[in-house]
């Protein structure tokens, strides 16, 4: 009989940094958050995402026993800082598309669970974080992310894999707290940009930049465009300013070779320029929560990244890009960009296409021309 100790080693050897185990049981606390703020889960309904669905693993695997999480690390090299400015770091990484790295380990891990006699499923739709809280792996932070109990300096560099099986394993001891410590007094509340943090656990996801970059819709209202600061697709600044992260922080970590080499592609000037070909094969694989019908968002983010950059060596492109773009909401974000860093020839190039443009392009131009 497969014990334990033999899937903490399989799950060791596929490299994962630990692995807990909880029961089946339904995630009764995060049915009630669900119920409670159905409206800040909306989202992910309009994304196909069935969260109340995910909150019983029954549904996930009817004959479900067991839970076990996988924990990986995320963050055990670093990345050039031309790329942590603009990207979350948990998306420069990702092998979801190209499945070469942590997909094939999963895949590994399944395929010995698989070999010893058991069935599992490796859903999207699982509290993840509470399923590794449960198993003991680690405590929350006020910034509703994950810390872990072992790995990366206690930090909150970690994604946690739930994998359910339909064999009982005997539960870890849960760790269901908040780890906290006093004297830190709310830093990430405070310090989160756009307010995103309403209270210790309790984010509203559409204040968040991170959902404001891949999912926001329309041009990004005006009050949250400096506020969003350099951030492109995602944002870490409420884990880059909490005290419990300041470990791993600190530490030289080797450089992650094939993240340092995406550096050219990911440069804001390619990122303003690019047409469908090459966000297909150069973006996408690597941030594939917009398709290449959502060019305009990611065009309209990096103008204001570009903007909040107060950086004049960005007016060329920023002029460039007028006569690639016919989408108003990227034409409005460059206007406010080309304002934000002012100058002689930033408003060379709003009063170019002041006579061309009308509605709201022409309302963006004029605030620029203003403030510029
Ligand atoms: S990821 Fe950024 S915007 Fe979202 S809660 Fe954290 S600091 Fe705020
Ligand atoms: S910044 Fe402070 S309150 Fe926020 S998660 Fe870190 S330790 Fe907790």
């Amino acid at each position: 009989m497969l014990t334990k100790d033999e899937i903490t080693a399989k799950a060791q050897e596929c490299g994962f940094g630990t692995l807990g185990v909880t029961t089946a049981d339904p995630f009764l606390s995060q049915q009630k958050i669900l119920r409670e703020r159905a409206k800040e889960y909306q989202w992910a309904s309009r994304s196909g995402l069935d969260l109340m669905a995910g909150t019983d693993p029954k549904n996930i695997l009817p004959d479900a026993r067991s839970i076990l999480v996988l924990m990986e690390v995320y963050f055990k090299e670093s990345y050039p800082s031309v790329l942590e400015r603009h990207f979350g770091r948990c998306y420069l990484d990702d092998d979801r598309v190209t499945k070469d790295r942590l997909a094939k380990r999963i895949k590994a891990f399944r395929s010995f669970l698989r070999d010893q006699g058991l069935q599992s499923q490796v859903p999207f739709h699982l509290p993840h974080r509470l399923a590794a809280a449960r198993a003991g792996l680690g405590t929350f932070g006020k910034n509703c992310l994950f810390y872990s109990n072992q790995l990366v300096g206690r930090g909150s560099w970690v994604l946690p894999i739930a994998v359910v099986v339909n064999r009982e394993f005997e539960p870890d001891e849960p760790t269901l707290t908040v780890g906290c410590p006093e004297w830190c007094r709310n830093t990430c509340l405070v310090a989160c940009p756009t307010g995103a943090l309403k209270g210790p656990r309790h984010i509203d996801p559409y204040q968040c930049i991170s959902y404001l970059t891949y999912f926001g819709q329309g041009l990004t209202p005006r009050e949250l465009r400096e506020p969003m600061g350099l951030w492109v697709y995602g944002c870490d600044h409420c884990q880059n300013v909490c005290p419990r992260n300041l470990p791993w922080l600190a530490k030289g970590l080797p450089v992650n070779l094939k993240v340092a080499a995406m550096v050219e592609d990911f440069g804001l000037e390619k990122l303003l320029h690019m047409d469908a070909p090459y966000f297909n094969t150069r973006v996408w694989p690597h941030m594939f929560y917009m398709s290449d019908k959502e060019l305009w968002r990611w065009k309209m983010n990096v103008a204001r990244a570009m903007g909040n950059s107060l950086d004049d060596r960005y007016v060329p492109d920023l002029a460039r890009a007028w006569g690639e773009n016919q989408d108003e909401r990227v034409l409005g974000m460059l206007a406010w960009a080309l304002g934000r860093i002012g100058g002689r020839e930033a408003r060379k190039a709003l009063n170019e296409v002041r006579n061309k443009s009308e509605g709201l392009v022409l309302e963006e131009i004029l605030a620029a021309l203003d403030n510029g």
